[in-house]
């Protein structure tokens, strides 16, 4: 027979024992909340275009979160950013057909690692690059000055500094109508905004370099690295112009 000291002991064991049970089922509860609003959050800001045909002479390439992007002229191929890893790229770019040793050029908008990622694919092209970012292995590189046009075989490849989400991030327009953005913006419902602020090395520089991309005139694609392209430019970017067009 329990003594009413044993009892009284057994049930405040009881009790303790199943504070600890509530208030683990709350700190488990909390996480999983957060971490499904983090998954919703990110599944709403991260949005990608599947690989496949942009025009004749573009297309995209998925690698996880990231697009990279095929340009082609004749013969003559160029890639805009790598993605996230070698094998995804090179998943990819079978899919559209595209043999990597086929891509003479590469430029990257920056260089973190969900854009760098396939690099290695390409020691028998040329890198190119904005010149204040930094690289492992920079003498295989060319750094572009801002402003600076490459031609590779009669593709016109403008070079335009646009520091913010990174410092050397560098953007592309590509025959003059073409405008590769990378990581320089992003497109919500077919608007422009800024990337992501919490990663930027100076959201201030970043929202300059978005009013100076929204002076661009003839741009008829705008391309970014996580939330797919659209063909409507002047509209996804009307928010931004410093003087707003009366036409
Ligand atoms: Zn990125």
């Amino acid at each position: 027979m329990r003594s009413d000291a044993q009892k009284y002991k057994l049930v405040s064991d009881i009790q303790i024992l199943m504070q600890w049970y509530y208030i683990l089922i709350i700190v488990i509860g909390a996480l999983l909340f957060a971490i499904l609003s983090l998954v919703v959050w990110y599944m709403n800001y991260i949005s990608p275009y599947p690989t496949g045909k942009v025009s004749d002479n573009i297309s995209v390439i998925k690698t996880g979160i990231v697009n990279c992007y095929v340009y082609s002229k004749g013969s003559k191929r160029i890639l805009i950013d790598t993605g996230t890893s070698t094998k995804k790229l090179l998943k990819g770019l079978a899919t559209i057909g595209i043999e990597p040793e086929s891509i003479s050029n590469v430029f990257l908008t920056h260089s973190d690692p969900d854009h760098i990622g396939g690099i290695s694919l390409f020691s028998h092209a040329k890198r190119n690059i904005g010149e204040k970012s930094k690289v492992k292995n920079p003498e295989k590189y060319q750094f572009l000055d801002d402003g600076e046009i490459t031609d590779v075989n009669g593709i016109k490849i403008h070079a335009i500094s646009t520091p913010g989400h990174r410092l050397g991030h560098t953007a592309y327009i590509i025959d003059e109508e073409f405008l590769f953005t990378g990581d320089a913006l992003r497109l919500k419902k077919g608007e422009v905004q800024p990337f992501l602020r919490i990663i930027s090395s100076d959201f201030e520089k970043q929202k300059r370099t978005i009013e100076m991309l929204a002076e661009l005139d003839n741009i008829s694609i705008l391309f970014t690295a996580h939330n797919g392209f659209t063909t409507n430019f002047d509209k996804a970017i009307e928010n931004w112009k410093k003087v707003k067009r009366k036409d």
